[in-house]
């Protein structure tokens, strides 16, 4: 049998299994109206797997639901409306989570954990409404039961995919150990064992507690979770929560703990919204932590960047000018040409480090909100036509050709300032990626939008970075073939987006590459002010 079919059949296989032994032990739990249990860990499970390993898996959770419910003895026509229900579930969160949320499994960004939680307690809905319905259609809840029944299995079912999902995903996911490794190990172990101690002192009978004297000795556990998630994000943050759900649903069902009640399925209700609250809290923790960590190691790769990219052409320009000032004092009569190569050298170092400056003060300004556009009338035409003349001044013998063509008159209202910056790092892409080839830009468009072309027949880019380069450092090139910090086109569309409008790449390797920018002419009214939160990347 080929490898991948067989693979295929492995993981379906195992998914079953786990499904049906997970929900033969959730319907232990005194299910409501015998099949809605407050403790569901297969809806996590079958959510985690469609993410992680695809559409594809969803016949073993429709089974695995038939199954389980038709081995505790529902009908055979409600459990395959129960089955159809949680295939649906499933199928609907990886569906809203991947192709609404754009969604990443490591939950280490709030918007994450956010779209984890809604799509969690609103795909809910469909499963719990589907399998009560089915259960009402096959008699077995009545009418009066319809509400208590629905609301245990919502609860049970956005719970398991609350953490159970959570838990499954993120250690699916890309892992480095963020400290050395026999630290982490120990660190991990007494945090282990402190929180399975203290769940057990809370949910269990090991110490004898004055339940009386202590009424909320539940949100002990904070400490310990806070400790996890803050010191290994989401990771932390959910196999601590799973840690304590497993062993607080143990605790409760056994009649221990703060949240026993005489009926079990009402002491799983108050025990479920409390790990609600605290698993919503803990996940948000764990991503904002790593969102910060993120934060830093961006800044501090920027800086090791900017002061690589710097060094290079201050120290030529150095050296130029050193040699040049040999030159003269050494010689009575300097040589013309000598002195004239050597300004010329050192005149496009210095146009290097002024665009990388330029790029640096963009790259401040529009990241820290404080840039407003200024918008006045500018002809986009006119306007290129001075950028392109400014980079030939400066690129003396060795440029490549640009040709400039205006089809149609290019007036609209921008802010001037920054447009030349779109056009100039759109320009200097060019020359930098154009092999030295005939460059060409159009500038056309219609009376509602202007175009603006930039064409080279350089080193193009591949399919796979088209939409990656215009994020913040992303560069698709090798630092040691090119300089540059990896701005230029992300400040380029955040500009762009300002003033409404759009930009794109056409492109294949090797191909050359076009880059199109459209902007509305009028003063555009979807506008936003250049700021941080509409920052790509
Ligand atoms: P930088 O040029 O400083 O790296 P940019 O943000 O301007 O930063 O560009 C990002 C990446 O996009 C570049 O590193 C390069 O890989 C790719 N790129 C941009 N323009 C072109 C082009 N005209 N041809 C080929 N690749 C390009």
């Amino acid at each position: 049998m080929p490898r991948g079919p067989l693979k295929y059949f492995f993981r379906l296989t195992g998914l079953l299994a786990a499904y049906v032994l997970t929900a033969r032990l959730g319907l232990l739990m005194d299910a409501v109206g015998g099949f809605a249990s407050l403790v569901w860990p297969p809806s996590g499970i079958a959510l985690a797997a469609l993410l992680i390993g695809g559409y594809r898996l969803w016949p073993a959770i429709a089974l695995g639901a038939f199954v389980v419910n038709a081995w505790v003895g529902a009908p055979l026509g409600v459990a395959l409306g129960i089955a159809v229900g949680n295939t649906l579930e499933a199928c609907l969160g990886a569906y809203l989570l991947q192709r609404v949320a754009h969604f990443e499994n490591g939950l280490d960004r709030l918007r994450d954990v956010f779209a984890l939680v809604l799509t969690a307690f609103l795909t809910a809905v469909v499963g719990a409404t589907i399998g009560v319905t089915s259960l009402r259609l096959g008699q077995v809840v009545s009418w009066s039961g319809y509400g208590s029944t629905w609301k245990a299995w919502w609860v049970g079912d956005a719970l398991g995919e609350l953490i159970v999902a959570s838990l499954l995903l993120t250690y699916f996911s890309r892992f480095s150990v963020p400290l050395k490794r026999t630290r982490f190990l120990m660190e991990t172990g007494v945090l282990l064992v402190l929180l399975v101690f203290l769940t057990l002192v809370i949910f269990g009978k090991i110490v004898p507690m004055d339940w009386q004297a202590l009424p909320h000795q539940s949100y002990l556990l904070f400490p310990v979770l806070i400790w996890a998630a803050v010191r290994f994000g989401p990771r932390g943050a959910t196999l601590g929560i799973f840690v304590a759900s497993v062993i607080a649903v143990a605790g409760t069902t056994l009649g221990f703990g703060p949240f026993a009640r005489p009926v079990l399925s009402e002491s799983l209700l108050i025990l479920q919204t409390f790990m609600c609250i605290v698993a919503i809290t803990m996940l948000i923790l764990g991503a904002s932590i790593s969102e910060r960590k993120r934060a830093v190691e961006a800044r501090d790769e920027f800086l090791a960047i900017a002061s690589h990219e710097l060094r290079t052409p201050v120290g030529a320009l150095l050296l130029q000018v050193q040699a040049l000032l040999r030159h003269i004092k050494k010689e009575g009569a300097p040589n013309l040409t000598r002195v004239r190569t050597g300004l010329e050298s050192a005149d496009r170092q210095g146009q290097r480090l002024a665009r990388l400056v330029n790029d640096l003060l963009d790259f401040s300004s529009v990241s820290t909100s404080q840039a407003k556009l200024e918008i006045s009338e500018v002809d986009l035409g006119a306007l290129v036509r001075e950028s392109v003349a400014q980079f030939q001044d400066h690129q003396l013998t060795e440029s490549p050709g640009v040709t400039v063509r205006v089809d149609q008159p290019g007036n609209g209202f921008w802010d001037r300032h920054r447009l030349e910056r779109v056009v100039d790092n759109l320009l200097s892409n060019a020359l930098k990626y154009g092999r030295g080839k005939p460059i060409s830009v159009v500038v056309g468009g219609d009376s509602t939008r202007a175009l603006l072309t930039v064409s080279d027949r350089g080193i193009g880019i591949a399919e796979e970075n088209h939409s990656r380069i215009f994020s913040r450092f992303e560069r698709a090139v090798s630092g040691r073939n090119y300089g540059g910090f990896g701005l230029g086109l992300w400040i380029a569309r955040e500009i762009v987006i300002a003033h409404g409008g759009s930009i794109r790449v056409e492109s294949q390797l090797g191909q050359g590459a076009i880059f199109t920018v459209e902007l509305p002419r009028a003063r555009a009214s979807n506008a936003h002010p250049l700021e941080n939160n509409q920052l790509p990347g």
